[in-house]
């Protein structure tokens, strides 16, 4: 199973993750201003409107189930 994305807000070194814009790999750290993106210009990209609420409808999102049987 492979992370297609990175959590934004974790600091520490550098990281491979994926451009979500373009899907090419890129760096996420301190030398990439242009994180998550690849670039300045997948960034600035029609994709980053999407991108960015992809990014923050899957951080909404809840991964605790309503359905939770109380039998076990
Ligand atoms: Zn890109």
């Amino acid at each position: 199973m492979t992370a297609s994305a990175i959590p934004p807000g974790l600091e520490g070194p550098e990281r491979d993750i994926q451009c979500p814009g373009c899907g090419k790999p890129c760096k996420y750290g301190p030398s990439n201003p242009s994180r998550p993106f690849c670039s300045d210009r997948c960034r600035n990209g029609d994709f980053g409107a999407w991108a960015t609420e992809s990014y923050r409808v899957a951080a909404a999102q809840n991964p605790v189930d309503e359905q939770d049987s109380e039998g076990e």
